[in-house]
């Protein structure tokens, strides 16, 4: 059974239609990467998964159960926001907190689950600083941290890289690896860049203008484009 199943997923805003029939399944503990253009919808869909958007139509299964209607906290799926979202009056240790104190979580299940997740972004001896205290990488981490805390089945990542500089953004995509193994976890990953898409992935979704071009691994993609659109944004000539 796959973790996450998107059945006919279509959206329009007013009467302009973003997503057109958008079906997948993505399996347990898979890395999966969105790729495509700017405007071809990517954060549409990621939105539409995450709750913060409903789709015109289609719907979205985790593990089985339909979460088309359920509120976003309540799917399992936790949305990494690009670092600049965190409080920056509020210490390392109470930004990652925060959404466990939404949940009412607090006490020793709050001090572990923190803990726990500092540990795994080596965030330990940083949790009583500000976020303005820390470089770019450990703001990311502490964004990143955030999603951790709530044990999602699926972790949601828009075009978290995209405001680092190269040096920084290469580590981050090795540390992102080290951490998709590490938690075991599913993972969707939105990115209009193309390197990104092919080193990071176990499978890539090319998305154009809404549409699924080519579902595959980066090894199908490369070499045996479904489409010319394929073809050159992977950048092997057809
Ligand atoms: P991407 O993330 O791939 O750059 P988006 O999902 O942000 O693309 O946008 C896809 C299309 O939907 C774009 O044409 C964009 O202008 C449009 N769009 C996104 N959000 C809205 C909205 N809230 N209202 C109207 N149009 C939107
Ligand atoms: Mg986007």
């Amino acid at each position: 059974m796959a973790t996450l199943d998107l059945n006919a997923i279509s959206k329009s805003f007013g009467t302009a239609k973003v997503l057109h029939n958008i079906s997948l399944a993505i399996e347990d503990k898979e890395f999966v990467v969105f790729v495509g253009p700017s405007g071809c919808g990517k954060s549409t869909l990621l939105r539409i998964i995450a709750g913060l958007e409903e789709a015109t139509s289609g719907e979205i299964i985790i593990e089985g159960k339909d979460v088309s209607k359920a509120h976003p906290v309540d799917r399992g799926i936790s949305m990494v926001f690009q670092s600049y979202a965190l409080y920056p009056h509020l210490t390392v240790f109470e930004n990652i907190a925060f959404p466990l104190r939404v949940q009412k979580i607090s006490g020793s299940e709050l001090n572990d689950r923190v803990g726990r997740a500092a540990e795994i972004l080596q965030l330990t001896d940083k949790l009583q600083l500000k976020p303005g205290q820390l470089s770019g990488g450990q703001r990311q981490r502490v964004a990143i941290g955030r999603s951790i805390v709530r044990n999602p089945k699926v972790f949601l990542f828009d075009e978290p890289l995209s405001n680092l500089d190269a040096a920084l953004r290469g580590d981050m995509r090795v540390e992102l690896s080290q951490l998709h193994r590490q938690l075991d976890a599913t993972m969707v990953y939105v990115t209009h860049d193309q390197v990104e898409a092919m080193t990071m992935a176990d499978r890539i979704v090319v998305l154009n203008a809404g549409r699924v071009e080519q579902f595959g691994s980066p090894m199908e993609l490369y070499h045996h484009p479904a489409t010319k659109f394929v073809a050159s944004f992977i950048g092997q000539p057809n």
